[in-house]
């Protein structure tokens, strides 16, 4: 066992895990951060839109220093059937203000910068070690960690689990449930390298500008998911992901899907001729707010992505690892300026906290939309996208059909395929998730 012993071990090294570390160092606590990656980021998979308001609470002037690819100044949405895709595209100059609201980034780099901060703040960061267990003294308190390295046993005051979606280590030790198949998404992505031009053509953008496209619809087969397209410097991300219970029951295979999306006649000329660098397959936790498990214990707390705090509906995960990572030190701190122990009674602060921020009440807002999504993916995913698309293409194309008829036409498709009381009670089921 390390003699050793810390006010706060970190486990991993990813966006909530950074943002803890970071912050308890700032408050002067003896902090042992520690990742199983090669280094921070090396292990992390993002789309990645990252969101500056959260990342200035950390590192106010971090767009000086972070390596960032482009701010977006473009949102386009898109509903694809197989050959075309409906849009609402949004693209403000007000984007292209002095302080970007959002950015694209390559997490490899992002963490990396991060985890210097974490260290230049006093944190000792360790990497290549794996936490194999946690400690727990005989009240079944948690006291530590082990690690797989030798003589790993490590105390310290509180345990900051930030470990990921795919949380081993809180399941193990009965501090929360494994996250069932319909609950968790597996998402793969590729990033696809071109020279800068092209994609500031492809995209039109100038300097660095950048443009996302979130899209859902027939390229998920009727599963509950969405693919994504993220214009960088030099590179296109690109990716879909499904509900792993949704993969469980149709047989169909991520790579397959993602296949079938770069094929897409929408898709395919924005990534052609592009060179495949990086391929990668994680885990998005998308329950939403049921899935919330218990945040706060004996001398631990949980963060991030293995707390399951991800909006799937808005498509923000590093946000909200952020924020509950720093508001989680945020409580450490203040318990042990007021040198209390770390108990479960005084950790429901770190709750409490969170439940006043925009992650818990944004979670709250959407609770029914993800288990309305699961039940009801072939008319989301698969019959309205296509329906929309027939009523569109009946709209702009000129035939000599009166426009009368025409709309007819397109009404009695959605009435037949739904029916009146299918179509009244998806708006409404529509509108109650999320209100
Ligand atoms: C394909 C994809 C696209 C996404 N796109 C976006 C997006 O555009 N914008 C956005 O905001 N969010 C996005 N997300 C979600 C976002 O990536 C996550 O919400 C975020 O990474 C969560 O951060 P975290 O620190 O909680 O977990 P992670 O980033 O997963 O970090 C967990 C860390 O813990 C380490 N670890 C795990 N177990 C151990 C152990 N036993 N010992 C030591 N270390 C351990 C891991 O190696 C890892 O570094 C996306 C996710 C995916 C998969």
């Amino acid at each position: 066992m390390i003699e050793e012993r810390f006010d706060a071990i970190v486990v991993g090294a990813g966006m909530a895990g950074n943002a803890a570390a970071l912050t308890m160092a700032r408050h002067g606590m003896k902090v042992l951060q520690l990742e199983r990656g090669e280094y921070s980021g090396s292990k992390n998979v993002q789309g990645a839109i990252l969101y500056a308001d959260m990342v200035e609470k950390l590192v106010p002037k971090f767009r000086e220093e972070a390596p960032l690819e482009r701010h977006v100044i473009e949102q386009r949405f898109w509903m694809m059937d197989d050959r075309s895709h409906v849009g609402m595209h949004y693209r403000s100059e007000d984007f292209n203000e002095e302080r970007p609201n959002r950015y694209t980034i390559i997490r490899a780099q992002f963490d990396k910068w991060l985890s210097s901060k974490v260290r230049e703040a006093g944190a000792i960061v360790l990497c290549e070690t794996t936490v194999t267990e946690l400690a727990q003294d005989d009240r079944k308190r948690i006291v530590g960690v082990r690690t797989d390295r030798q003589d790993g046993e490590i105390h310290a005051d509180v345990v900051v689990l930030a470990e990921g979606v795919n949380g081993l280590l809180g399941t193990r030790a009965g501090l929360r449930a494994r996250p069932t198949p319909d609950t968790v998404a597996l998402a793969v992505k590729e990033m696809h390298f071109l020279p800068r031009e092209t994609i500031e053509a492809r995209f039109n953008l100038k300097g660095d500008e950048g443009v996302v496209i979130e899209a859902a619809g027939t390229i998920s087969r009727g599963m509950t998911g969405m693919g994504f397209i993220y214009a960088n410097k030099e590179c296109i991300s690109l990716g879909i992901g499904c509900l792993v219970a949704d993969f469980q029951r149709t047989g169909q295979t991520p790579y397959g899907l993602l296949d079938q999306f770069k094929r897409h006649p929408s898709v395919a000329p924005l990534i052609a001729g592009s060179e495949v660098k990086e391929y990668s397959a994680h885990l998005i936790p998308e329950g939403g707010y049921k899935s919330i498990p218990q945040l706060y214990g004996e001398g631990w707390v949980v963060v991030g992505d293995a707390a399951q705090l991800n909006n799937a509906i808005h498509r923000e995960g590093s946000n909200l690892a952020m924020t509950s990572g720093r508001i989680a030190a945020e409580a450490i701190g203040l318990i042990k300026s007021r040198g209390e122990p770390m108990t479960a009674a005084n950790l429901s602060i770190y709750k409490k906290m969170l439940d006043d921020s925009f992650v818990i009440k944004d979670l709250k807002k959407y609770k029914d939309l993800p288990p309305l999504m699961h039940t009801h993916s072939q008319n989301f995913f698969l019959t309205y996208p296509q329906l929309i698309s027939k009523a569109m293409q009946n709209f702009v194309r000129v035939d000599g059909t009166p426009k009368a008829e025409k709309e007819k036409a397109s009404l009695k498709s959605f009435v037949k395929a739904r029916s009146w009381s299918g179509l009244v009670g998806d708006a409404c089921r529509l509108a109650r998730a999320w209100r």
